[in-house]
């Protein structure tokens, strides 16, 4: 049984507080406009939540703690699962900053993340997706600077209204595969940088997915983030807090779809008894809740090695495939206990259904989280 710390356990406290009291209120809008939701983002600052991991010489809240970021995340995800994500990718573009950027980046940078101002990972290209090794966007030496130019697909904090830096990872020396990748920090405002297509998708509308256009894009060599050829590892090392990040995202999806479908099943009444009532539905509810809790389990498990600075690539990879098959899960039952209800706007878990089904797809599929497993497994 994971004991929480006073300190996350008021952090959980405010998120939950905010996310119920303003987040959720909105998540119905968001969804039907697939707008920015700026209030959300601005709120998540006004309390301290959106620069959370971010020292406090830059402007940040100075809780460097996988625990807390997971709680808010999920506290979030309750709510809104547009907004969580917008959050979660915000963190990962932070930690690597803070992990791996110079003292001249992060001095940039992170006040800036500090305010609300989005931060990005741009790692997907049309043809490399699960296949990173595949990338082709290129970065020429050129003097003390080096041109970039590709396209990144399916890039999250990225839309017209937001989106303001992008860790970019790219091919510096090709033929010799990831170990000829570096990543480097790209500014929106750069000449040459530009929102390409936004995408019309079928959930979290509230958060943007754009194509980054990088066109002859000159950043100087202290854009470089880590060391050359180091591009591959920092992605990598970034997606193990990520999918920490998108576990966490899941377990709120799930919690909050388990309180639609209890809320629910209580009201509706056939057969002259509230439907859970029935064994049947009773069922339901303790298969989900125990998916929920199992998915939350692994999450904190992951957190907390990664906190700790322990290997924690296995247990990101088993956390972020579970918690998002069980979202997806939690969310299917909890619509079949909404019946044909259910399957109308009216209800916030059409929504939850749409927004949930993400989850088994970025950050990793969860073919790959499998791939990542089951290597461990065999011991390769
Ligand atoms: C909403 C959204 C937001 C995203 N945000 C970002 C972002 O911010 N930054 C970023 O860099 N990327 C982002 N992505 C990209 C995302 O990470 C990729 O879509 C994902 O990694 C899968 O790549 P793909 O879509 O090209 O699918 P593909 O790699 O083409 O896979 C297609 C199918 O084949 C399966 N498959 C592939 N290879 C194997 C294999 N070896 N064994 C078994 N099955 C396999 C996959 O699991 C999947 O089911 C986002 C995507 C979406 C949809």
């Amino acid at each position: 049984m994971f004991q929480f710390t006073e300190e996350q356990l008021a952090i959980q406290e405010i998120t939950q507080k905010y996310a119920q009291s303003s987040i959720k209120a909105l998540a119905d809008e968001i969804d039907k406009t697939g707008r920015y939701p700026k209030e959300n983002i601005q709120g998540l600052v006004d309390i301290g939540i959106m620069q959370l991991s971010i020292p406090e010489e830059y402007g940040g809240t100075g809780m460097d703690d996988e625990i807390s970021k997971a709680l808010a995340v999920s506290e979030v995800a309750k709510c809104c699962a547009s907004t969580a994500e917008i959050l979660d990718v915000h963190y990962l573009s932070a930690d690597i900053l803070m992990r791996k950027g110079t003292p001249e980046q992060k001095a940039q940078y992170l006040p800036q993340a500090a305010e609300g101002k989005l931060g990005g990972f741009a790692l997907t290209e049309p043809g490399a997706g699960s296949d990173a090794g595949g990338l082709k966007t290129r970065a020429v030496k050129d003097g003390d600077d080096y041109i970039l130019n590709g396209t990144k697909c399916f890039i999250s904090n990225l839309g017209p209204e937001e989106g303001n830096h992008f860790v970019v990872v790219a091919v510096t020396e090709p033929g010799i595969g990831t170990k000829g990748t570096t990543a480097f920090l790209v500014d929106r405002s750069m000449a040459g940088v530009s929102c390409g297509k936004t995408e019309d998708k079928m959930g979290i509308r509230g958060a943007a997915v754009s194509e980054l256009v990088l066109e002859d894009v000159r950043v100087p060599k202290t854009a470089v983030l880590g060391q050359l050829g180091e591009g591959f590892k920092i992605a990598m090392m970034g997606l193990d807090g990520g999918r920490i990040g998108i576990a966490s995202q899941a377990c709120g999806v799930a919690f909050g779809a388990i309180e639609e479908a209890v809320k629910y099943s209580g009201e509706r009444v056939q057969f002259g008894k509230p439907i859970h009532a029935n064994q049947g539905i009773q069922w339901y509810l303790a298969d989900m809740a125990t998916r929920a809790e199992a998915a939350w389990l692994l999450t904190l498990k992951a957190a907390s090695l990664r906190q700790q600075g322990l290997p924690c690539t296995t247990a990101a990879a088993m956390a972020k495939w579970y918690a998002a098959e069980a979202a997806c899960f939690c969310c299917d039952l909890a619509l079949q206990i909404h019946g044909g209800y259910g399957y109308m706007k009216d209800y916030a878990i059409e929504r939850m259904y749409r927004d949930a089904r993400i989850l088994r797809i970025y950050e990793g599929t969860s073919e790959v989280q499998k791939m990542v497993i089951s290597r461990n497994v065999i011991g390769k």
